[in-house]
């Protein structure tokens, strides 16, 4: 056979290769979706998870055939820090999550995939990464930050900015083990600020990826390159998911933090970052994303098709951005000093934590006010022709109960404040108007950036929307996404 026989032979071979791995990916995606419930560590539901939430299943794990747990280290309060390894092939695969305390998504969803693969089923799919990978789980590597919710460990430093120093006993334990696997590639796994998009779109980046660069120059090598292809074969799957939900995060060279120094080390870093998604505040839908790519990934290291990927495509991924509100109401009318202006509000809503840090209530608060127009918004309301109207404070008669029938009522008359108490806990609850004390005083009507964005908004005279505690709510529709009233006092 001379050699252009032979390429002409060859080339309908290797697309049958690809064709085939790339339908069992599929079908693999397909499964790990479909079958998710079954596996979904429901323990771990919220957030604001701690060490000892991690340690009954970390336990299990050590008797558990097929799986060995390693103390590996122990943070400055105390903590212990785990690897879970299993799986026999000689690729070796490292994946830590929460170096930041208040970064837990990635965490769930490592207890989703130690789940998959302890569980009964056999399937080709999981019969191949194990035969394949060898991979090494360290949920939760800064357990001291993540009992006060907080990004910093009990030093109060950055553990991402302690590479080179190794100051903490966190860093000294990653870099540790970093060093005695030597894995070919490293999945840095943290969250990031629902407030990024997807550069010029109102997109929030739902997942945003890196393979940070190892030099200033930013060169990419053989390492860094693996690291892009796999980052791209994830881009692709979430795109079927949340299209246009997916950020390429700043390369800029990092000396001092462990994905550009594990790059550089030579293991193949790539960093997700879990950011936001609508009306999804624990993050739950993004927890399944991570199990869903983190797999899928997986697998195209295991079968080496990321190997075909082209490079390039990585670029194309579009930037992440920070140019999101929670709310953006657009061109609406303000009166003060009886004048009229026309501007945007943009609103977030903070989380304000209960003193055991288990759980939060969400407090509106105005960001910016003015020209908007380069910012987007999760909901966004054009407030052409509609007016901004201050509430009234409600007294309710004696016995009359606090019902939302009997909120929306008063809502549409211009009442956004309930005058009394009620028991509640943790200070948020799901009743649609401020709670105010009997000592409460209706202030001047202000908009500011800073204040919490409570009003109503007429057009033509009727009052047709509420704004509580930063919550838009159609009086029309009465179904809008409320988190929390907050009590003023
Ligand atoms: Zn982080």
């Amino acid at each position: 056979m001379n050699s252009r026989n032979r390429s002409a032979f060859i080339i309908p071979l290797l697309l049958l290769f690809v064709s085939m791995t790339a339908l069992a990916q599929d079908q693999l995606v397909n499964d790990l979706v479909s079958q998710y419930e079954n596996f979904k560590e429901t323990s771990l539901n919220k957030r604001r998870i701690k060490h000892k939430d991690l340690q009954p299943l970390i336990e299990k794990y050590k008797n558990q055939a097929g799986i060995t747990v390693t103390k590996v280290g122990e943070s400055i309060e105390g903590r212990s820090l785990s690897l879970l390894s299993l799986g026999s092939g000689d690729t070796d695969v490292f994946l830590w999550s929460q170096m930041h305390g208040d970064e837990p998504t990635a965490t769930q969803a490592i207890f989703d995939i130690l789940n998959y693969f302890s569980s009964e089923q056999k399937n080709n799919a999981k019969k191949l990464l194990l035969k394949k990978l060898r991979f090494h789980f360290l949920p939760m590597l800064n357990p001291d930050g993540a009992e006060v919710f907080t990004r910093r460990n009990a030093l109060g430093i950055d553990i991402n900015r302690d590479a080179l120093d190794l100051a903490s006993p966190e860093g000294r334990t990653l870099k540790r083990v970093r060093d005695s696997l030597e894995a070919d590639f490293g999945f840095n796994l943290h969250d990031q600020s629902k407030y990024y998009n997807a550069e010029r779109t109102d997109k929030p980046a739902t997942l945003s990826y890196l393979a940070p660069a190892y030099n200033y120059e930013k060169d990419i090598n053989g390492v860094r390159g693996n690291a892009m292809k796999v980052i791209v074969l994830m881009n692709a799957l979430v795109q079927d998911f949340a299209p246009g939900q997916v950020g390429r995060y700043n390369d800029d060279f990092e000396p001092r933090a462990f994905g550009d120094n594990i790059q550089k080390w030579g293991t193949s870093a790539i960093l997700i970052e879990s950011g936001g998604f609508l009306n999804d505040a624990e993050k739950q839908k993004i927890r399944q994303l991570n199990y869903v790519s983190i797999l899928a990934a997986l697998y195209s290291i295991a079968t080496k098709s990321y190997e075909k990927i082209d490079l390039a495509d990585y670029e194309k991924i579009p930037q992440n951005d920070r140019k999101l509100f929670d709310l953006k109401i657009e061109d609406v009318q303000y009166e003060l000093l009886g004048n009229t202006y026309t501007l945007d509000i943009g609103v977030n809503y903070l989380e304000v934590d209960n003193a055991s840090h288990s759980n939060f209530y969400t407090k509106g608060q105005i960001m910016d006010l003015g020209d908007l127009s380069t910012y987007y918004g999760y909901k966004t309301f054009p407030a052409n022709g509609y007016k901004i109207v201050p509430g009234k404070i409600y007294f309710p008669k004696d016995g009359e109960l606090p019902t939302k029938v009997k909120a929306y009522e008063l809502l549409k008359k211009g009442y956004i404040y309930w005058h009394g108490t009620l028991n509640m806990e943790d200070n948020g609850f799901n009743f649609p108007m401020q709670v105010v004390s009997k000592k409460f005083m209706l202030p001047d009507f202000r908009l500011y950036v800073g204040l919490n964005p409570s009003f109503l908004l007429s057009k033509n005279g009727v009052i047709s929307h509420a704004v509580i505690n930063g919550y838009l709510i159609n009086l029309q529709k009465e179904s809008s996404y409320f988190r929390n009233a907050i009590f003023l006092r």
